[in-house]
């Protein structure tokens, strides 16, 4: 991927902040959501919600400070920046084509842990979306584990990831995510079909039409690319995921989708670059 030459916006750069900005009550939302909450990207918004209600009182999410530009030379950084402010640029784009008001998203970056409005988050999450202050969460440390762990290398494999977390911004603006909640709270499904997953193939489908749209003004994948995020999409899949973690696949706990659901969505989106591709509420999945 020739991400270089893309548009840098800046991130909130707390890595190296040390220990003192590991908030207090991190330890036990940290076991908690770790426990729930195994290598995929994009813990389930209302799960931390919920899981973390509780912990709100004594946690107070730090300010957003001024997004600043990468250090020099710190090319990890500067391709998360790149990728989010494209994810951000593309969305604004369909937004303004509809006649909507597109509002960007924050993306913090981290290492270990840090506070924010969805309670203690943790490198051991995963990337996340925090709708809360629509803000993404990223430890730079995962795309090792998503290399070396997960087996998903490449460049635009990472790309993916974090176009699946802005996924998951248009759906808090759009209120689909607010919907999914209302509905779940009223008892709605759960496991395999359940809402939470079409929400999480939807982001994932998100992330095709930003591939799309991206490169068509960037013309920046190379050969290999599609199939990096292909492969990335397959190898966090709840049925992969909890094979290598479990040894046994259980439908019921999915939250994301299956490999193959999950490739599946992100293909649709690629396909047109269209969000209206991407309903995986009504669709089958
Ligand atoms: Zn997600």
């Amino acid at each position: 991927m020739r991400w270089e030459d893309g548009r840098e916006s800046g991130v909130e750069d707390r890595r190296g902040l040390g220990p003192a900005h590991l908030i207090g009550g991190g330890g036990i939302g940290a076991i908690i959501l770790a426990a729930i909450g195994y290598f995929v990207f994009g813990i389930d918004p209302r799960t931390t919600m919920s899981v973390t209600q509780s912990l709100q009182q004594e946690q107070s999410p730090q300010q957003h400070v001024a997004n600043g530009a990468c250090p020099q030379g710190d090319e990890t950084c500067r391709f998360a920046d790149v990728i989010h402010t494209s994810a951000d640029d593309t969305w604004a784009a369909i937004f303004r084509s509809q006649g909507e008001t597109y509002r960007p998203s924050h993306i913090v970056l981290y290492s270990g842990g840090t506070g924010t409005a969805c309670g203690a988050g943790q490198s051991a999450m995963g990337p996340f979306y925090c709708p809360g202050d629509e803000t993404v969460y990223l430890d730079l440390d995962f795309f090792n584990t998503l290399d070396r762990q997960l087996g998903a290398k490449g460049d635009f494999a990472r790309a993916y990831v974090i176009a699946h977390e802005v996924g998951h911004h248009v759906q808090k603006l759009l209120g689909t995510s607010d919907q999914v909640a209302a509905a779940e709270e009223r008892g709605g499904s759960h496991g395999a079909n359940g809402a939470s997953v079409r929400l999480e193939l939807q982001a994932d489908c998100y992330a095709g039409v930003w591939a799309r749209q991206s490169n068509t003004k960037m013309n920046w994948l190379e050969s290999g690319d599609l199939e990096e995020a292909i492969n990335a999409a397959a190898s966090v899949g709840d049925d992969t995921l909890q094979k290598e973690t479990q040894g046994v696949v259980v439908p019921d706990s999915f939250t994301h989708g299956t490999s193959a659901q999950r490739m599946k969505w992100f293909r649709a989106g690629y396909e047109n670059g269209d969000p209206g591709d991407c309903d995986t509420f009504s669709r089958r999945l």
